[in-house]
């Protein structure tokens, strides 16, 4: 068994993404647009802020009053998607209630939705041509490549099958040519499922729901779930201990999936500033 070192890849990708940025003869620049003073999406845009400035990319983050109008949102989104310096644009999530979040999403323009969650990057994405990945998938793809998982022909399962993680990793693992399943909560004969997946990637926010006597001995196990129990300490939707025993190949958390997402959102920004330079 082979745990997936999410640190040392991450900064691998890091590293080379610094190479990369010091040799272009502009700054990428990410934008992150945080309304309101909910404490965890602080913390998630200031850690983006930090994973930029390793790497050499320009930020700036937009804080916005919790009253703020929703027009006025889709107002500074708009300024930012004129705004040539800024090849990435995020709006933190959760928005207040009195904002519809889907209209801000389909503000950002396509060619600036780092976050991949825009209709026409998951519709890219769907139609076999991505222009944006989703981070989370992203990560996840690139873990695979690092550590040569052959993917093609296999049995993958994926279960959760939210817009922003079940559903692309999904579609691009059958891009890779593997069989899919998607699993869910309806789902009736999962574990039949899981104990059938050579690719097993669980991202359905239940504490150590997925046990070892569950999963096929030698499977790569990909656990997406970060759930704190009531000490704040945290864990996956894979019972890590026991599983790894069982897997040919294992991400932990933390130290897995959740590394490589912060990493892959820089990757793309620096993909969408090379792309406005046409290179
Ligand atoms: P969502 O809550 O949007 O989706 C959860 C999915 O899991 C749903 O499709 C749901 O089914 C399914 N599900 C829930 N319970 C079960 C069950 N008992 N059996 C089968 N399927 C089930 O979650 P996200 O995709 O946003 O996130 C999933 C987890 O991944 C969370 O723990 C989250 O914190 C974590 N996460 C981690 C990231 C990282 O960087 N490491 C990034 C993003 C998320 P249904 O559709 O039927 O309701």
């Amino acid at each position: 068994m082979t745990v997936i070192d999410g640190k040392a890849l991450a900064e691998r990708v890091q590293s080379e993404l610094k190479t990369v940025v010091a040799s272009m003869p502009i700054q990428p620049g990410l934008v992150a647009i945080l309304v309101g003073d909910d404490p965890a999406s602080k913390i998630y845009v200031s850690g983006k802020e930090k994973d930029a400035a390793k790497i050499g990319i320009k930020s700036e983050i937009v804080r916005l009053p919790e009253t703020i109008t929703e027009v006025e949102l889709l107002e500074t989104v708009e300024k930012y998607n004129q705004d040539s310096n800024w090849h990435g644009i995020i709006v933190q999530l959760p928005l207040p209630k009195h904002i519809n979040e889907e209209r801000v999403l389909m503000k950002i323009s396509p060619e600036k939705d780092v976050d991949g969650f825009h209709p026409t990057n998951m519709g890219l994405l769907w139609s076999g041509h991505p222009l944006m990945l989703p981070s989370t998938p992203a990560g996840i793809m690139e873990m695979l490549k690092a550590y040569n998982v052959e993917i093609e022909g296999k049995n993958a399962l994926v279960i959760g099958r939210s817009n922003i993680v079940g559903k692309p990793i999904a579609q691009l693992l059958l891009m890779a040519n593997a069989t899919v399943t998607i699993a869910h909560s309806r789902t009736k004969n999962l574990l039949e499922l899981v104990k059938n997946a050579d690719i097993l990637v669980v991202a359905i926010g239940q504490d150590r729901f997925i046990k070892s006597g569950d999963v096929k001995p030698g499977a790569v196990v990909i656990d997406v779930g970060m759930n704190r129990d009531a000490a704040g300490k945290l864990h996956g939707d894979v019972d890590f201990n026991s599983v790894k025993d069982v897997a040919s190949l294992i991400t932990p958390v933390p130290g897995g999936v959740g590394l490589m997402t912060r990493t892959m959102l820089m990757k793309q920004t620096v993909e969408a500033a090379k792309r406005a330079l046409n290179v």
